[in-house]
């Protein structure tokens, strides 16, 4: 660890600050955490972590026991009349419930020696460190990790926004045995819904779509099949809702702050990458740290934004109904485009192989038909 950042205070408990604050801790640096909630924190969420998730929860020591959610090894996508599924080409992903999650993850960072505090309130940037509900600490480094209403973005002055789009998403989760071993992603005329296994009897069902009041319940009806098969389902939780947002900021580093997860952008909650990303983050922001060169992170944290980022504009092209269609209809067709897209998209192989399976033909035979 570099001497120069000996003390580490995390604002946000959430998957990207608890990763920051292990990450962290295990560089040797004195981590505290502050959040405004208590555990176990439930959030909106798809509630998938890909393999490339649960390889670098695995980096920092944690391990998902056999019991925790329910593995699955591959993404479908349908669209009612066309459907295409491909595996992940290494390693399995799981469902897990946010909650269980954050249990596994506090749990961590307390048995590391992470200084844990949470309901609290008012914290504030000092020069110094952090202050809250009447303490102050002190910090060589703050990491805002609060989520996409950064107050700490706000306070260090890093909220200039280079791009942003926002859309919302709602998620319930239903008793009843996952159907399939694969995350579906149902596409319909003006949402999408995703289908997580999340254990062997429950599965989470999450919608995304442009218009805030468009709740699960009226997705649904778009989506005779799905709506066919939760209908005597039991629901295992209460509709919640979160902004899902594709945001870009100019920097996410000045001075003694970095910010980390949704605080320091996002990318569209279709790509089901927002937890990977902070998992990441996580570790690029403790290299920067032993190397005692905070400045490295802004540029790994752009070098890990640049896939997801690109994977969500491609996804996204997808909403337009007509588009989607042919889409789909070309996907089911040639199985092995999707394939090679989903190796893209968990980071199995890069960009520069999109064109050696030559996706512009695919494109051309797309829209002629
Ligand atoms: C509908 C939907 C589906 C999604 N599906 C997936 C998916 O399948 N897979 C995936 O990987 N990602 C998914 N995501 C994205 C994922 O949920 C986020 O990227 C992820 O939660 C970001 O983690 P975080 O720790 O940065 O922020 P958060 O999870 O939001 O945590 C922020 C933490 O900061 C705390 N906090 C906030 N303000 C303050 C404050 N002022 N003071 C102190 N503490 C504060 C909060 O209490 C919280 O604990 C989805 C998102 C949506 C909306």
């Amino acid at each position: 660890m570099s001497r120069s950042f000996a003390s580490v205070c995390v604002v946000g408990g959430g998957p990207a600050g608890l990763a920051a604050a292990i990450a962290l801790r295990r560089q040797g640096c004195k981590v505290t955490l502050v959040d405004c909630t208590v555990p176990p924190a439930d959030k909106a969420c798809g509630e998938g972590l890909m393999p490339d998730s649960i390889a670098a929860l695995h980096q920092m020591g944690i391990e998902l026991p056999d019991e925790v959610g329910c593995p699955f090894r591959g993404i479908r996508f349908t669209d009612g009349s066309s459907s295409v599924t491909a595996d992940f080409p290494v390693g399995v992903a799981k469902g897990v419930r946010r909650t269980a999650l954050h249990w596994l993850m506090v749990q961590h960072a307390a048995d590391l020696g992470v200084s844990l505090f949470w309901n609290a309130r008012n914290v504030r940037l000092l020069g110094t460190g952090i202050s809250f509900d009447g303490h102050s600490i002190h910090a060589d480094l703050i990491v805002g990790a609060d989520g996409q209403n950064s107050h700490v973005r706000r306070q260090a002055a890093l909220d200039e926004v280079a791009h942003e789009k926002r859309r919302f998403g709602f998620r319930r989760h239903y008793r009843i045995a996952p159907w399939s071993p694969y995350m579906e992603l149902h596409w319909g005329p003006t949402s999408q819904i995703y289908v997580t296994p999340v254990s062997a009897a429950e599965i989470c069902l999450a919608v995304i779509s442009r218009n805030s009041r468009f709740r699960l319940d009226q997705a649904l009806d778009d989506f005779p099949d799905l709506k066919r098969r939760v209908h005597d389902a039991e629901p295992a939780s209460r509709e919640l809702g979160a902004l899902s947002v594709s945001r870009r900021l100019r920097r996410v580093q000045k001075g003694k702050v970095a910010l980390i997860g949704d605080a320091s952008g996002s990318v569209d909650a279709i790509t089901g990458e927002g937890m990977c990303l902070g998992l990441k983050q996580a570790q690029a922001l403790a290299s920067a740290v032993k190397s005692g060169n905070l400045a490295a992170y802004e540029q790994t944290h752009r070098a890990l934004m640049r896939r997801p980022r690109a994977m969500s504009s491609l996804m996204l092209t997808l909403e337009h109904p007509g588009l989607q269609r042919r889409v789909l209809a070309g996907l089911a067709r040639s199985p092995q485009t999707f394939e090679s897209l989903l190796a893209v998209h968990v980071g199995a192989v890069s960009f520069k192989r999109i064109c050696s399976f030559n996706l512009l033909g695919f494109g051309r035979a797309i829209l002629a038909g």
